[in-house]
């Protein structure tokens, strides 16, 4: 199993940003309301991940990390949705494969903390007592420390923080109501607090996007047989186009070219390469859309993409007429 968990890993653990990704994922399908992340040389010597969730029961604790232990699966039904999420019952199992994983935690029901531990050579699960209050703390030590190869293909402490920098960003945008930290080295980075108010959220994305962005921001609104367009959209008095494109998909981050495509038009007389900042959030019949199912691609395809680009172009028009008026 081991060398199939290796395999398994070479998909779902890109580099330390995919190991943060299904850890942070993990915390919010938890219903975790704060998730602090530490990292250490750009999380190759480690990933320390603390949430508040449910916690992983003591009997649980080895059963999560061997593959295909997900407890998100019960029918067909849910096989389907899960699939689109990348949940697949083995981010875990994949990634104590390829480091060394500490798993500590305590549910409501139990009086104490467990930690479980596994190594990469082989499959062996300790678990012993330990501290820890309700919810789980996970560490990944010396990722890829027994596969060199993949070792060698990461690139700087620098550009790794970065990679998991932008996807926490993507995640702070899409889940306000979440307390989201990321420490570097010992340095706090960043410090994203639950947004529950308008002007909260506005801050949040301030620090995601710029003050260039959240202080004139277009409100976009709209709703149109059983399509739903939310989110800001840079100002058209901002000179400088601001470097943040963000859209999702009933909650999931995409990249789209029609979503790209729709927002230029909505701002006509743009060049090919101008693109000016928006955080979109489209609402959309789950069987009206295709999600990739590879989790490292962010690709949907829609059945009416006509209609679902003239519908956000339609949305950003208007948000932008009551702009100028
Ligand atoms: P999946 O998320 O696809 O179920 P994972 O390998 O990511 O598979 O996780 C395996 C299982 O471990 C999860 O189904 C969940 O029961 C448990 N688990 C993992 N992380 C956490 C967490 N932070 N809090 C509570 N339970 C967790
Ligand atoms: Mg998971």
């Amino acid at each position: 199993p081991q060398l199939a968990n290796q395999i398994a890993a070479g998909e779902v653990v890109e580099r330390p940003a995919s190991v943060v990704k299904e850890l942070v994922e993990n915390s919010l399908d938890a219903g975790a309301t704060r998730v602090d992340i530490e990292i250490e040389k750009g999380g190759a010597k480690l990933i320390k991940i603390q949430d508040n969730g449910s916690g992983i029961a003591k009997d649980e604790l080895a059963l999560a990390l061997s593959r295909h232990a997900t407890s998100k699966l019960t029918t067909i039904d849910d096989l389907e949705a899960i699939l689109s999420f990348g949940f697949r019952g083995e981010a875990l199992a994949s990634i104590s494969s390829v480091a060394r994983l500490t798993l500590t935690s305590k549910t409501a029901a139990q009086n104490e903390a467990w930690l479980a531990y596994a190594e990469g050579s082989e499959m062996a699960v300790k678990v012993m007592p330990a501290a820890h209050p309700q919810g789980t703390t996970i560490e990944v030590a010396d990722l890829f420390f027994n596969t060199p190869a993949r070792r060698r293909f990461l690139k700087s402490d620098k550009t790794e923080f970065t990679h998991i920098d932008e996807w926490l960003k993507r995640i702070a945008v899409a889940r306000p109501e979440i307390h989201l930290t990321l420490k570097n080295n010992g340095k706090q980075m960043r410090n994203y607090r639950p947004a529950v108010t308008e002007s909260q959220y506005l801050q949040r994305l301030t620090q995601v996007c710029g003050r260039a962005f959240a202080e004139k921001a277009v409100r976009v609104n709209c709703e149109h047989e059983g399509l739903k367009l939310s989110g800001y959209l840079q100002s058209p008095m901002q000179q400088e186009l601001v470097d943040a494109h963000y859209f999702y998909v009933n909650g999931r981050h995409v990249r789209d070219r029609l979503v790209t495509h729709a927002v230029k038009q909505a701002f006509a007389g743009l060049t090919e390469v101008e693109q000016p900042g928006y955080i979109l959030m489209l609402e959309v019949d789950p069987h009206q859309v295709d999600v990739n199912v590879h989790p490292a691609k962010h690709e949907v395809r829609f059945h009416e993409a006509r209609f679902v680009h003239d519908f956000v172009l339609q949305g950003l028009s208007s948000a932008l007429e009551q702009c100028w008026s």
